[in-house]
This record gives C-alpha cells, sequence and structure tokens, in this order.
C-alpha cells in the first residue's frame, strides 16, 4: 500500500473552494498552452476524463495544433482546435463557468485564445510547474518543484481524496506526460514520489511499453534527416560550455516537416562532453518568427536567460522563447549575450 499514501496535495482552503465548484454542475472548459506538448495534453485529457466521471460537462480546447505522436491519447478526437473550430471553441469559451489553464500560468502562453481569456467572467483554476505564474486565477495550484503539470492532476484528484476514480484512460494520459516531462523519468524533477505516482497509474492500466512506442518510435524518414541537419549545424562553444544549432524554414521544407519533428533535438548539445548549454532556433517564415529552445543542465537558468534576452521562460533547465529579427542577426545576439554570462557558464 505504499503508493496510496498522502502527497503534496493543494493547500486545504483551494481544495474547500475546488469542491463546493465540483460539488453543482458547471461548464467545464480545459486549457492547455499554445504548441501543446505531452505533459500539456496529457494532463487536459487526463483531467477532463476525471471531470467526466464527477458528471461535470468538459471541452478541451488547444490554442492550436499539437504532434502526430500525441494524437493515440484517450480522448484525443473530442480536443476541440481553436484555429480550425473558432466557432465551436469561442461557444465553449462563452458558456464556460469554469476554465482549467493546465501547464502554463500567464494568458500570453494561449496565442490567439489570450482576448478571450481576458474577457471571461468564468473561475479560473491554474494548475502548473512554471515559474512566476500570473494571479488571474482564484485557485493558483503551483508547484515549481513538481516534475510535470500530470503529476499535479495526480495530487488534485489527491487532495479530492478520488484517486480511487483512475481508470485505464486517465493512468494512460498522466503517464504520458509524466514521462515526456521527465525526460522519461531522468531529470532531476523526477522523484520517488513520481515514481510512486507512475506505480499506481501502472496498477491503473497504463501500458508503459506500449505508451512509450506511441511517442518515441514513430519517426518519419524527414525526421531523421532532420535531425542529420541539426547535428551538422551544431556549433560548439567550448569556452562558454555552450552548443547551439539551427534549422532554417528552407531546411524544414526539404524534409517536409510537420508539427513535433523537432522535438528533444536540442537534447543532443547536451550529451557533448562539457556542454551544459543547448539551444536551438528554428525559423517559422509563416509567423516571421524564430522559435528558439533553451536547456541546461545545472544551475544556469535558462528561465532567466529566455525571459532577459529571447521574450519567453520556463523553468530553470527547460525554457523556450522567441526572436523576431532573422537567424543570422538571432544568433550573433545569442553569442554576444553569451559573453554576459562567461561567469555562471564557465565555473
Ligand atoms: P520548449 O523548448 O520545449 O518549447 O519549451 C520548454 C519549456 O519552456 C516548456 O515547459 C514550455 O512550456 C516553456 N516555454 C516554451 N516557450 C515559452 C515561451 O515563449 N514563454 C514561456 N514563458 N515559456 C515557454
Ligand atoms: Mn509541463
Amino acid at each position: 500500500m505504499l503508493y496510496y499514501c498522502i502527497f503534496e496535495r493543494m493547500n486545504s482552503a483551494d481544495t474547500a473552494t475546488v469542491k463546493i465548484l465540483l460539488s453543482q454542475p458547471q461548464k467545464i472548459v480545459v486549457i492547455p498552452h499554445k504548441n501543446p506538448d505531452g505533459d500539456a495534453m496529457g494532463s487536459c485529457l487526463g483531467l477532463a476524463h476525471f471531470l467526466h466521471q464527477l458528471g461535470q460537462k468538459v471541452s478541451i480546447i488547444a490554442p492550436n495544433d499539437y504532434p502526430k505522436f500525441l494524437k493515440w491519447l484517450p480522448g484525443d478526437d473530442k480536443v476541440i482546435n481553436f484555429e480550425r473550430e473558432n466557432g465551436q471553441a469561442k461557444r465553449a469559451l462563452e458558456e464556460a463557468t469554469v476554465i482549467f489553464t493546465l501547464d502554463f500560468n500567464h494568458f500570453s502562453r494561449t496565442g490567439q485564445l489570450e482576448p478571450f481569456l481576458a474577457k471571461s467572467g468564468a473561475t479560473f483554476i491554474m494548475i502548473d510547474h512554471h515559474q512566476q505564474p500570473d494571479t488571474y486565477a482564484q485557485v493558483t495550484y503551483s508547484d515549481t518543484s513538481m516534475s510535470s503539470t500530470c503529476e499535479m492532476i495526480y495530487h488534485f484528484m489527491d487532495a479530492l481524496e478520488s484517486t480511487d476514480k483512475i481508470n485505464k484512460d486517465i493512468a494512460t494520459c498522466l503517464y504520458t506526460g509524466i514521462m515526456t516531462d521527465t525526460g522519461s523519468f531522468k531529470y532531476p524533477s523526477t522523484t520517488s514520489k513520481t515514481h510512486q505516482i507512475v506505480a499506481h497509474l501502472i496498477d491503473k492500466g497504463a501500458q508503459h511499453t506500449e505508451i512509450h512506442q506511441a511517442v518515441f518510435d514513430n519517426n518519419s524518414p524527414g525526421r531523421l534527416h532532420l535531425l542529420g541537419v541539426a547535428l551538422r549545424n551544431l556549433t560548439i562553444i567550448e569556452e562558454y560550455g555552450t552548443a547551439y544549432t539551427t534549422l532554417s524554414q528552407e531546411e524544414l521544407d526539404r524534409y517536409k516537416y510537420s508539427k513535433g519533428d523537432t522535438e528533444g533535438f536540442v537534447n543532443y548539445g547536451l550529451t557533448l562532453e562539457g556542454i551544459h548549454f543547448a539551444v536551438i532556433f528554428i525559423e517559422n517564415k509563416e509567423e516571421g518568427i524564430i522559435k528558439i529552445s533553451f536547456r541546461s543542465v545545472g544551475d544556469f537558468s535558462v528561465n532567466e536567460f529566455a525571459r532577459n534576452h529571447f521574450n519567453g521562460g520556463g523553468h530553470t533547465n527547460a525554457a523556450g522563447g522567441r526572436s523576431d529579427t532573422d537567424m543570422k542577426t538571432t544568433t550573433q545576439r545569442f553569442e554576444s549575450i553569451l559573453k554576459e554570462y562567461k561567469k555562471q557558464l564557465t565555473c
């Protein structure tokens, strides 16, 4: 019975608020961040399955599309894509009495959804593990020590004394998000509690081998070729323990890029001996931006780096950002900024 012990819960005032809200029929909308990843989709779908079991009406609205390697998740067919099914999404938002925002903590992370959230009269519940949460929610369950939002959804259900409601669908969704956000259980945010929760999810029906294969073993030839390009484009700056790479729109087009194809590429830089800061710059001509992913090992905060210089944020060791100038100007600016961090990057 080791893993049925009480975990770190939401505080009791927030728990009481949620219990009262969910004791009444609500029209609930659940929202992940733009460009949702495994944790964002896993937490939204896992929570939606749970709320359904409580008899609630639930819609999930994704700000935009997400990768094919997540499109097998139980309940995926019910997800409303705000860009594609705009009318349906707006109606659900207008009618919503409760809105859960999962795996992000600032409306700006939802792209075109932002103004609709800002004007909504619904009660907001934020469940998230990123740094610097905003204050828009009536219930803010924010814990930056958590491995993933999916792990927090487990704690949320635990606070409501409802982990007995976890079925195979919920277990599958939450397992997926914990697996992807922990780098398959290897990042430092993975604790013994994470493993206990995962054990419980497996007991409830999560098929770990199949989930891993569904997410990671669906490469297209184009994706592997793109990885080849990203590895060839690698620039190593030994002096600063830094490696960065680039993918231009032309390179993406050449290998028929589809959403999610570049997932994980940034991590290759970190596998080099002596490298503790890795970055990938990916051109997006349609949006007129360079999308940037930052990763680090150790104390160097890529959250701070992304916030201070590239209009982004995230966690200490994984963050994202953007640049509005072209690739060459962006990487040159990046290299010159590195100098400011010489002390932190060389110790
Ligand atoms: P990725 O590099 O995989 O897009 O994102 C890494 C982490 O940083 C994720 O937790 C993601 O939610 C967060 N993140 C990515 N882009 C941004 C951004 O533009 N702003 C903020 N605040 N966080 C971001
Ligand atoms: Mn996450």
